[in-house]
């Protein structure tokens, strides 16, 4: 499912067949769409639509191109208008130093009163900004500070600014122009941003991709936007559109998509399985500290499945690569469960995997490398520090400090037994990277080095 969370419906553009509009972008699969006001009586309009169709949402504002015009009363009507329950945002509002249709002055005073009555409302802001990065910052900093929570749209500055607002805790939308051939600095700039913060849009009518270039736009051409960010970020389409409409959901509180969470699923082609939510080490990075979602996929298990469960959940295999046990908690912690479903889908001939943090004999009191001769293929531990000392200080074992030697034992032993182990790594700034690689070496294993905060 996807989500534009930036449409102009209500412009006369749309007039003559906004229905068919709506619909087109329910065939390609649109599951909501966000209308941003402009003015006062767009606003009025887009909150109409978003009553009369329920996959609208709204956003109300008053872009700063319209600043000259704005009357006292218009305050009060924006203020009624934030409090209708399909109203998601604030915006489009901002500052826009390029074309520069109204005086700055006045764009600066209805931008901060506009950042008031999104404070007073709760709700986040939709930012249209142009040349004035850096004052739109000083700007939400003054007025919002911690609470400052929103999107900056059609984002076209540099790396750097995409980085102030992500810091900020802002999304950052971008639009058809990802799919224009001179647009390399844009997709540079895109590979900084983290997809846990992208927001997919349109701004149509205007903005059509490339393949409609010069038409008008409509919700449903914002697939080709998404397979130029499945390009970008190495992730299918279904993956792109899953994970933004999560980030959107969040970011507006629309109604949730799907809140169950998943024991099987699927990331570009592998599949993985959350077979638990333990772990005997609370590492500081750890991203089940932070979110329910990976990638999209809510892996907060409310009971630890069976292997029925699980193999219902596998499905078909043999449509993956690869099947991987994975760490939204340590698989190892239900070794026998682990045995059962890898003997199921050996029978099948499917490559698995098992991601663990090295603590299996420990956690099981016992050598389980034989155990697993035959049923996984490749392993990757995660190291993740290069001294006892420093592995306690970052992943908090439960087996104390003797716990990264044993790790280091688990990958020797192992070795015999699984024919391809990678350690891993995050690059945290405390790690000394190098030296995880050199001791990968000495183990005669492969390292592989992990963003950051990226898991999935
Ligand atoms: S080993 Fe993995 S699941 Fe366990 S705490 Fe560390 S990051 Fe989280
Ligand atoms: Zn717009």
């Amino acid at each position: 499912m996807l989500i534009d969370t930036h449409a102009h419906l209500d412009f006369p553009d749309f007039d003559k067949d906004r229905d068919d509009v709506i619909q087109h972008a329910k065939e390609a699969d649109i599951g909501y769409i966000i209308n941003i006001g402009t003015s006062i009586k767009s606003s009025r309009k887009v909150v109409e639509l978003a009553e009369q169709y329920e996959n609208l949402y709204a956003a109300v504002g008053i872009h700063p191109h319209e600043a000259q015009t704005v009357k006292e009363s218009d305050y009060i009507e924006l203020e009624k208008l934030a409090g209708n329950p399909k109203v998601v945002a604030i915006g489009e509002i901002g500052l826009d130093f390029y074309k520069d249709i109204s005086p700055r002055d006045k764009q600066r005073e209805i931008f901060i009163r506009q950042l008031q009555i999104a404070k007073k409302a709760g709700k986040p802001v939709v930012l249209h900004l142009r040349e004035a990065h850096t004052e739109t910052l000083e700007i939400i900093k003054a007025e919002l500070g911690e609470k400052a929570r929103g999107v900056a749209h059609c984002f076209s500055g540099s790396a750097e600014t995409a980085k102030e607002f992500l810091d900020l805790g802002f999304y950052i939308s971008i639009a058809g122009p990802v799919t224009y051939p001179n647009a390399e600095k844009l997709r540079a700039v895109i590979k900084t941003i983290p997809i846990e913060r992208l927001l997919l849009e349109t701004d149509c009518p205007f903005l059509a991709p490339q393949a409609r270039r010069g038409l008008r736009n409509e919700p449903a051409y914002i697939i080709h936007a998404v397979e130029e960010f499945s390009k970008i970020y190495g992730l299918t389409k279904d993956d792109i559109g899953r994970i933004t409409a999560l980030n959107a959901t969040e970011l507006f509180k629309l109604a949730p998509l799907s809140e169950k969470s998943k024991i099987a699923y699927n990331i570009r082609n592998s599949l993985y399985l959350n077979i638990t939510n333990r772990c005997t080490s609370s590492c500081i990075f750890c991203v089940t500290k932070f979110t329910n979602y990976v990638k999209g996929h809510n892996l907060r298990l409310e009971n630890e499945p069976s292997v029925k469960e699980i193999i219902d959940a596998i499905g078909d295999p043999a449509k993956y690569k690869e099947v991987v046990f994975c760490g939204y908690g340590e698989p190892t912690m239900r070794l026998d469960i682990i045995k059962e479903v890898a003997s199921h889908l050996k029978k099948k001939n499917i490559y698995i995997r098992l991601n663990t943090n090295g603590h299996g004999n420990l956690i099981n009191n016992r050598s389980i490398g034989p155990e697993l001769k035959g049923l996984v293929d490749a392993m990757s531990v995660s190291l993740n520090a290069v001294t006892p000392e420093q592995y306690v200080k970052i992943c908090h074992p439960k087996f104390g400090t003797d716990t990264f030697d044993k790790v280091l034992d688990f990958v020797r032993e192992a070795k015999q037994y699984i024919p391809r182990i990678e350690v891993t790594c995050v690059s945290h700034p405390d790690v000394d990277v190098q030296r995880c690689r050199q001791i990968a070496g000495e183990l005669g294993v492969d390292f592989r080095g992990r963003i950051y905060n990226e898991v999935g």
